[in-house]
């Protein structure tokens, strides 16, 4: 018999999840992880300590504050990196301590360590003082993550040329501050330090940044960043980073040089899968370090399943969550229904971003008829009492049966609002509901209502015409 029923790799959203589910199906269950990474990228340097630290922005900054008392209004003049450390590394002991507990109360033992494959059943466990402890189960779930990918052309030093988890142990704010790659990990470490009155600049290969949602509020985006005096160099690349005593000199192939006092690397993430030993079980990985999955989340091999940022798109903690979870309730023969097809995005830029279903351009692309709904929160006495003046949300609406084709909300706020239309989209619901129903004042939700109201309007405009 196996030690364990089930053995999962990884602490992070999917090996968390994964492991509580196998245990709530009354496995005995193993988890795996390396000392001072409980709680995966995600507690320790990815979402948690980001999005801590854009709250600490935000708050220290007073950026929010400043339509209603000026522009001069801070809550702290000198914001040192000790005054954003302390926000994060609170909140980051406090979600490590919520992780050891939930595990603790379901019985999942956990093993400090790097474990591999020896067999497919066998995974060798070594610990910080090389002691090692082989370990058996019948299931295993890999759910090893990623790290930043690192170009091996770029000389990183952890403190002039860094990637974004150097960018959590920087000693001081920099003044200036280059960003390689306008993904979402690059623009939201963008908008917090240019928050911070850091000169920011973004080199970005594409002409394009963030091209999957929708371009009008990429747009609106891009134009709040201006104003916190980001450059963007788009369609431009990287040659070279120069080291220097006082910061480095970024060359692009172009010509033009960029001088920073730091360079923060964002160009891609790769899987964590090189050291494991995938070959002793049987398995392989992409050149981007991810395993290929079935809808199950099983590998090629069907006891082992892989879930999370280690089997790619979309690589979020919500996604990973709920893959741990379908994965280690097919593992224990309970299986679940498949991820549903409406996922969220969240982009937690400043000001923030979030949508989910269609975009107007994959709409048009697919030659799909849509009708647009929009509500501005400056026209919302919430938007006003809040002082955000540049918020939108915006319906697509089918002019069919007025069903929600896609949602997306660009302002305070955004990334829990969408919640509303994601609920109603699931449920088919169309915007007559949003029409009729009663929105608590004054509430950004009521963007909704008004958002409905205008799409059904601008539809009943299109029908006179049809009569
Ligand atoms: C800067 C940044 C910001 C982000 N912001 C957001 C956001 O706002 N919203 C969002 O949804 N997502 C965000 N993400 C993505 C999110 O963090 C990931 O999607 C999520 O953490 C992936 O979870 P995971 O379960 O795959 O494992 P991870 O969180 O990647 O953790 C994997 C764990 O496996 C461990 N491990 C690896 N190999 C071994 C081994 N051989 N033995 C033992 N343990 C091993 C590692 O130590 C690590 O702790 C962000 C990521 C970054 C980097």
């Amino acid at each position: 018999m196996a030690d364990f029923d089930v053995a999962v790799i990884g602490s992070g959203p999917g090996g968390q999840k994964a492991a509580i589910a196998a245990a709530k199906l009354e496995k005995r269950v193993v988890i795996v992880e390396r000392r001072n990474m409980m709680g995966g990228v995600c507690i320790n340097t990815g979402t948690i300590p980001s999005k801590t630290l854009r709250e600490a922005v935000l708050y220290l900054t007073g950026l929010n504050q400043r339509e209603m008392y000026g522009q001069s209004y801070r809550v702290k003049d000198d914001i040192t990196v000790g005054d954003l450390g302390i926000r994060t590394q609170h909140v980051i002991g406090r979600e490590i301590d919520v992780i050891r507990s939930q595990l603790a109360r379901n019985h999942v033992a956990v093993v400090p360590g790097t474990a591999r494959f020896v067999d497919p059943h066998t995974l060798d466990v070594i610990d910080e003082s090389n002691r090692d402890v082989k370990i058996t189960a019948d299931k295993i779930i890999i759910a090893t993550g990623t790290r930043p990918a690192r170009p091996a052309s770029v000389e990183f030093d952890e403190e002039t040329i860094i990637d974004s988890d150097g960018i959590l142990n920087l000693q001081a704010v920099p003044d200036s501050l280059v960003v390689v790659g306008a993904g979402v990990i690059g623009i939201e470490y963008a908008s917090m330090f240019a928050a911070l009155g850091t000169k920011v600049t973004v080199v970005e290969r594409r002409e394009r940044m963030l091209d999957f949602c929708d371009l009008e509020i990429v747009e609106a985006l891009k134009y709040h960043l201006r104003d916190l005096a980001v450059t963007f160099r788009f369609g431009e690349t990287v040659a070279a980073v120069e080291r220097h005593a006082r910061g480095a000199l970024a060359l692009l192939e172009s010509g033009k040089k960029i001088p920073a006092e730091t360079v923060m690397y964002s160009a891609g993430r790769q899987g964590m899968t090189d050291g494991l030993g995938l070959e002793l079980a049987g398995l392989s990985a992409d050149d981007r370090g991810r395993i290929p999955v079935d809808e199950h989340y099983r590998t090629t091999v069907p006891h082992i399943y892989a879930v999370g940022d280690v089997i790619g798109f979309p690589s979020l903690a919500a996604t990973s969550m709920e893959q741990g979870r379908i994965a280690a309730h097919h593992a224990c023969a309970e299986p679940l229904h498949g991820i549903h097809h409406l996922q969220p995005i969240g982009i937690y830029t400043i000001p923030e971003i979030s949508f989910i279903g269609r975009t107007e351009d994959e709409l048009t692309a697919s030659q799909v008829p849509f009708e647009v709904g929009i509500s501005r929160y400056r026209e919302l006495a919430r938007g006003q009492i809040i002082g955000d003046t540049y918020g939108m949300l915006k319906l697509l609406v089918s002019p069919e049966d007025r069903s929600l084709l896609g949602v997306h909300v660009f302002g305070t706020g955004a990334t829990e609002l969408l919640h509303i239309g994601q609920a109603v989209m699931g449920c088919g619901g169309t915007i007559d509901y949003l029409v009729d129903a009663v929105f608590n004042y004054p509430t950004l939700a009521e963007s909704y209502k008004v958002a409905a109201l205008d799409a059904m309007n601008k539809l009943r405009r299109v029908a006179r015409f049809e009569l």
